[in-house]
């Protein structure tokens, strides 16, 4: 498999493979940048060779790895942008530990991943994600610093979820303002695939707001918690992102925007949580573009979590509303990026790389030219 030439490698800074024989630890960390910096991202806990279940053990092996590299490389460098539109003082980076989190993700495997965290001196730091629980981040934290997200100690700054619900509204806000030329959402219904974390947060700002809400959700229990702190349609997860509607939030998993559920979208704006909400970036946002449908990019929109997380990571003692202030800068990124695609008639996905791409690079310059003096 060729590494240094495949796009997803690009401008890669460091990634480190890992394993430790007693724990059964296999994982990589990706440093995309550290430009802005320390690379900052979660740790994705994932059984990347059940995806490959009946093939021979050894081709399950090979697929399985090459489908975690692929992951982690992918994922930092979105970290790296995310941070970059968030105008944060971090870079991007992500780990990824492989296999069955539940039967392998033993304190012993996490403190093991946790000295290998250590040893990247702060290059690196890590954070929950998928797999990832915050009694296994405490396991890491007993080996390193280099760890952020956590629910206690001096600068913890504990849920990032609430964070990330408050800028997705914000952000819906934004987009109805250049879609619909007001920010009100009084009237407006806006669809929720996924009432969890950050799904039933965002739910209570909309209903707060006088919007009308549509909820979907795999989970029954998680329905009924929304239904608990005001009215809400509910309906199938198979027919949530088709209900009419002015705003469709994903806030479930990725890869719901894709050539199929595209044409049965009603509302005019996608405004949600779900991260690599795009199946195919540059494909799937230009045939909304071609629909008339306004994309908040996933990244942009969904970074209240990580800018609360910046505290922790430099230390900082969160004052009054500046971590609120910082999240609410969400809605004026957004406007920039919806503004610019108009402009030039281009998928806002697409202008939002290009401006995340731009930041980080005139950071790279101001390092180079601060080392030649
Ligand atoms: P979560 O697991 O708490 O919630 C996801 C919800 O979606 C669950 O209630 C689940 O039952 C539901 N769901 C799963 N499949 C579904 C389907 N097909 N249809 C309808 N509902 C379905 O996760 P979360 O923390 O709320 O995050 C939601 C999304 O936002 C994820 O994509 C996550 O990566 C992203 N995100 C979260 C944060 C954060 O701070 N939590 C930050 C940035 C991005």
């Amino acid at each position: 498999m060729p590494v240094f030439d495949s796009r997803s490698f690009k401008d890669h800074e460091q990634v480190v493979f890992i394993s430790d024989e007693k724990t059964g630890l296999k994982a990589i960390v990706a440093v995309h940048s550290t430009a802005l910096g320390p690379a900052t991202g979660g740790c994705r806990f994932w059984d990347y060779y059940a995806t490959h279940k009946g093939s021979p053990v050894d081709v399950a092996q090979t697929r399985g790895e090459q489908d975690a590299v692929y992951d982690v490389l992918r994922l930092s460098r979105g970290m790296s942008y995310k941070n970059a539109m968030a105008g944060l003082r971090l870079g991007g980076g992500k780990s990824v530990i492989i296999g069955n989190s539940r039967e392998l993700g033993t304190p012993e495997l996490m403190a093991a991943f946790g000295r290998a965290v250590n040893k990247l001196g702060g290059m690196y730091y890590a954070a929950e994600d998928v797999g990832t629980s915050p009694d296994m981040m405490e396991a890491v934290h007993t080996e390193t610093d280099y760890v952020a997200g956590l629910a206690e100690g001096e600068f913890a700054t504990g849920d990032p979820s609430p964070h990330t619900a408050l800028g997705v509204f914000v952000g819906i806000k934004a987009a109805c303002e250049h879609k619909y030329g007001s920010d009100s959402l009084e009237g407006k219904t806006v669809a929720i695939q996924g009432v969890g974390h950050v799904g039933a947060v965002l739910a209570d700002h909309l209903r707060d707001a006088g919007a009308k809400i549509i909820i979907a959700d795999i989970v029954q229990s998680n329905i009924d918690a929304v239904l608990k702190n005001g009215p809400a349609e509910v309906v199938e997860p198979s027919r949530i992102h088709a209900v009419d509607c002015d705003v469709f939030a994903p806030c479930a998993l990725g890869g719901g925007i894709n050539p199929k559920t595209i044409p049965e979208i009603k509302a005019k704006v996608i405004a949600g949580a779900a991260n690599n909400v795009l199946e195919t970036e540059g494909v799937d946002d230009q045939a909304l573009m071609e629909r008339g449908i306004l994309y908040a990019p996933d990244y942009v929109i969904n970074a209240g979590g990580i800018i609360s997380v910046e505290f922790e990571v430099h230390k900082e003692k969160i004052q009054g509303d500046m971590r609120k202030t910082k999240v609410l800068r969400i809605g004026e990124t957004l406007k920039e990026v919806f503004e610019t695609a108009e402009k030039d008639g281009r998928p806002s996905g697409i202008v939002a790389n290009e401006m995340a791409e731009a930041i980080i690079k005139a950071a790279q310059d101001k390092t180079l030219s601060a080392a030649a003096e």
